[in-house]
């Protein structure tokens, strides 16, 4: 196939830096749209963004009747909102997304457009009592501080302020879910074969109920999506010493292709697909176990007469804390993966058996 193949390097990497170091919380998606915007353009028959702000590029592949393929990876990430101004540089917030109020004590966080430094204060060990110690503090005791210089209004959006960092053979990001598949999504434009038609769906909203996704699935009518996300790895060894069997994934075992979760059951023409396509090329790839969590295919899959469907995700750990940790070599075997993936994919792909 006469098609270029992508590949992760040093600029694939460094795009992933400044994707995971902007700040994009769910509906203030504008840092992350205006790189992307900058990427696909070269490469895109069409570019959209859409009322929400989701940017749709579509690119032909020439010639008739091809499949259309959506693939979709989600541009916001999990944060916090100012609720009010308290004086002194305090602000009362709330989160965006689903955070545990456990990885929030003590955390740095930026603050609006400008990025503003702030902390999430607590209470220091001395003056707490012992209860307060082992109970899980509560939303509505804790501020972003400011200080007295640091102006800014109820509305505001805030993120977690870790940089991103390469070490070893691994990367470590306040935001891998999902720029890890945004970077891959724009790879996958960089390289389109020509046996689809490749909608690109960057959407917004995801972290909060798949809203910018069930939009964009509307707008493109696929005849079948992939969306690209990243999924929790809790894989570390028990500390009892029994077996951990529920992990959901497993860092450096390859990408994850999802069967059933809270928002989809994964049309299993896809599944197999995904999983004959892995094994004929020698990719290594988990089946994420069963259970809850979701991705954009589960809107997608549901918009006008429905959508077949599958998800394929890099495995991270510490899923929605300041810092999460994937394995460089997951990344490049879901790209090769899904690469090779939609070179193969016909329209008889449907007519399979379920
Ligand atoms: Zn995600």
């Amino acid at each position: 196939m006469s098609v270029s193949q992508p590949a992760i390097e040093n600029a694939q990497l460094k795009l992933l830096e400044k994707l995971c170091n902007a700040c994009a919380v769910s509906g203030d998606e504008g840092e992350v749209r205006k790189i992307v915007l900058e990427e696909v353009k070269p490469f895109a028959d069409e570019v959209k963004v859409d009322a929400l702000g989701n940017v749709l590029v579509t690119r032909l592949g020439g010639g008739k009747n091809h499949p259309r393929v959506m693939l979709d990876a989600h541009m916001d990430e999990v944060g916090f909102i100012l609720v009010s101004d308290e004086g002194d540089g305090l602000y009362r917030f709330e989160t965006v997304g689903g955070i545990d109020a456990r990885h929030l004590v003590g955390k740095p966080v930026l603050v609006g457009k400008d990025h503003l430094p702030g902390v999430i204060g607590s209470k220091p060990i001395h003056l707490a009592s012992t209860d307060e110690l082992k109970r899980k503090p509560s939303l509505d005791s804790l501020r972003i501080d400011l200080g007295p210089s640091g102006k800014a209004k109820p509305g505001e959006w805030a993120t977690f302020a870790t940089k991103f960092r390469r070490v070893g053979p691994s990367i470590m990001s306040k935001a891998i879910d999902d720029r890890i598949g945004v970077a891959t999504l724009i790879e996958l434009l960089k390289h389109a074969p020509s046996n689809i038609d490749l909608l690109a769906a960057f959407t917004v909203q995801e972290e909060v109920g798949l809203r910018g996704a069930r939009v964009a699935g509307y707008a493109f009518e696929p005849n079948l999506a992939i969306a690209i996300d990243s999924t929790p790895a809790h894989d570390l060894p028990t500390y009892d010493g029994a077996e951990n069997t529920v992990y959901n994934t497993k860092l450096g075992a390859g990408p994850a292709i999802y069967v059933y979760n809270r928002a989809t059951i994964d049309d299993p023409r896809l599944v197999r697909f995904l999983q004959e396509t892995a094994e004929a090329a020698g990719i290594p790839y988990q089946i994420r176990q069963p259970g809850g969590g979701g991705t954009d295919a589960g809107a997608i899959q549901r918009t006008r007469g429905g959508v077949p469907v599958v998800s394929v995700s890099v495995p991270h750990r510490y899923t929605h804390s300041p810092i999460s940790i994937s394995r460089v070599d997951d990344w490049k075997h879901t790209l090769q993966l899904l690469q090779v993936a939609v070179q193969s994919i016909t329209s008889n792909l449907l007519l399979e058996k379920r």
